[in-house]
Parts: C-alpha cells; sequence; structure tokens
C-alpha cells in the first residue's frame, strides 16, 4: 500500500503510436544515459536490421544488460533517441512494446503452475496446439511429455523442478507464445552443460527467421554465428563485425574468447 499511496516508483510512460506489424529494427541514436549519478553511456549508437542475430560481448560491468533493459524500457534516457522502425520508443504505445518485445533473462520467473499455465500467461488466448508448437521450436517439448503430467505438471514454486537451462527454453517459449518480433536474450552467467548450451544455440539460429534477436553473452562460444557482434569497453561500443572479423582486427574481443575454454 506504501508503493502505490506514494508512487514511489517512476512509471513508464507510453506513448499512443500502435504498429501492429513491427519489422524489428532497432536503433540507438546519440544515446546517453546514466544510473542516478553513474554516468554510463555519452554517446551510443549502433542499428540492428529485421531478422539479425546481433550479440553484444564485453567485460562483466561493461553495459550490456543496460542496453537490454533500455530497448524493454526498464529506464529513461537522458538524451538522444531509442528507435524502433524509425519510431522513437516513447511514442509506442504500451500494448505495440510489450507485444513486441520480450526479453528471456537470465534467471525467468516461473510461477508455482502448471507448466501450460506458465505459458498461456503471456498469451491467455493461445491453443494446446500452439503452445505444444512454441515449445517443440524452445526444445522442451520432448522433456515435457516425458514428465508424469506432461504439460499439466505443475513446476514448483520458481520452477524447481527445472535445470536453469529448461527455464530459459520455457521462457523463450514465452516469448514465441506472444509472437514478439524482437527478442532479448540475457544468456545465463552459470554454466550450462554442453547439451544445454548446444541446443540454446540452435534455437537462437532458428529464432532469427522471423526474429530481431539480441543477445547478450557470456559465453561467446553461443555467438559465434551472429550477423554482427558489439564489442563494448568502459560503456563504449570499440568495435563491431563477424567473429571472423573480430578475430583479426579486435584485441579485446580476441583477449575474450581466448581467456574463454573454447
Ligand atoms: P554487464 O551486463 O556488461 O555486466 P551492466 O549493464 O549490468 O553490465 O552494468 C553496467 C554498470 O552499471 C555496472 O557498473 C553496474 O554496476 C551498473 N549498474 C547496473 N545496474 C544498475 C542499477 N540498477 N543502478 C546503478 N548502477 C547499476
Amino acid at each position: 500500500f506504501d508503493i502505490i499511496k506514494y508512487n514511489s516508483f517512476t512509471k513508464e510512460k507510453y506513448g499512443a503510436k500502435e504498429i501492429s506489424n513491427i519489422k524489428g529494427c532497432i536503433e540507438f541514436k546519440n544515446v546517453k544515459f546514466k544510473y542516478n549519478s553513474k554516468e554510463l553511456f555519452d554517446n551510443l549508437n549502433f542499428k540492428i536490421k529485421p531478422n539479425q542475430m546481433v550479440a553484444i560481448v564485453g567485460k562483466s560491468g561493461a553495459g550490456k544488460s543496460t542496453i537490454l533493459k533500455l530497448i524493454d524500457k526498464n529506464y529513461e534516457i537522458e538524451e538522444g533517441e531509442i528507435l524502433i522502425d524509425n519510431f522513437n520508443i516513447n511514442d509506442l504505445s504500451e500494448k505495440t512494446i510489450k507485444n513486441n518485445i520480450s526479453i528471456v533473462s537470465q534467471s525467468p520467473y516461473i510461477f508455482n503452475l502448471s507448466i501450460k499455465e506458465n505459458i498461456k500467461l503471456a498469451n491467455p488466448k493461445s491453443t494446446d496446439e500452439e503452445i505444444i508448437n512454441v515449445c517443440k521450436k524452445a526444445q522442451i517439448h520432448d522433456l515435457i511429455i516425458e514428465m508424469v503430467n506432461g504439460y499439466d505438471t505443475i513446476v514448483g514454486e520458481n520452477g524447481v523442478i527445472l535445470s536453469g537451462g529448461q527455464k530459459q527454453r520455457l521462457a523463450i517459449a514465452r516469448a514465441l507464445i506472444k509472437k514478439s518480433k524482437i527478442i532479448l536474450f540475457d544468456e545465463a552467467t552459470s554454466a550450462l552443460d554442453n547439451n544445454n548450451q548446444e541446443k540454446i544455440k540452435n534455437i537462437i539460429k532458428d529464432l532469427t527467421k522471423d526474429h530481431t534477436v539480441i543477445i547478450v553473452a557470456h559465453r561467446l562460444s553461443t555467438i559465434v554465428d551472429a550477423d554482427n557482434i558489439l564489442v563494448l569497453n568502459d560503456y563504449k561500443i570499440v568495435n563491431s563485425g563477424t567473429h571472423n572479423e573480430l578475430m583479426k582486427k579486435c584485441i579485446e574481443y580476441k583477449n575474450l574468447y581466448e581467456i574463454e575454454d573454447n
């Protein structure tokens, strides 16, 4: 009640512009952003084309996750513009933003409900057939049907019966059932086993047929196939290119890649 009464959280502000058929182009133009008094981005610029898979890499604390949070309108920028299909995101309606952008976070919140209900939360109108389809795409269907109660299996408090990789795949299924054009992926920092890692890598690759995917990558082996990789250092993009290009021209990238056990 205190929270409601005093309105201590700043509310997200939305515009009135509705777009029903988003292409999925994202652009940061001269973006300036700070957390309270902590200056982060001074003049951040990049552009992502529809159906591209773009990865953001850099040391811990470089500002990678913040970029996803800004696209998802968790914070307001100080100067510049964030554009989706050339519209400033502040002009877009809440429905347009919420329907078209999904974030698959490091620890997706899973409710103590059945698997089916957890997915339906993202789109209450979805049919059983649609739910099965997205679970197949997220490579979690086989696992679900092996469970005693299948899609009606209750997953426990915060999905306790699921592993980290399985929870992420369930979160991908949720993003797909919403038919979000833009999927923001904050890769789990905790190590996934090779099998899960390979699965997530293949799922992401498959997603780019219909979606724009931005992935904050903690393990570079996941993103060697990305169309473009932005290398972030001290809140600045110091280089960009494909994996092969960056291995040749970007010492920061080469160092990040080589300290990993690839
Ligand atoms: P990365 O994803 O590259 O590890 P983040 O975007 O999470 O980096 O963080 C960038 C910087 O911003 C870090 O120094 C972090 O401590 C700081 N930061 C992140 N979230 C907040 C917040 N909510 N308030 C203040 N500072 C934050």
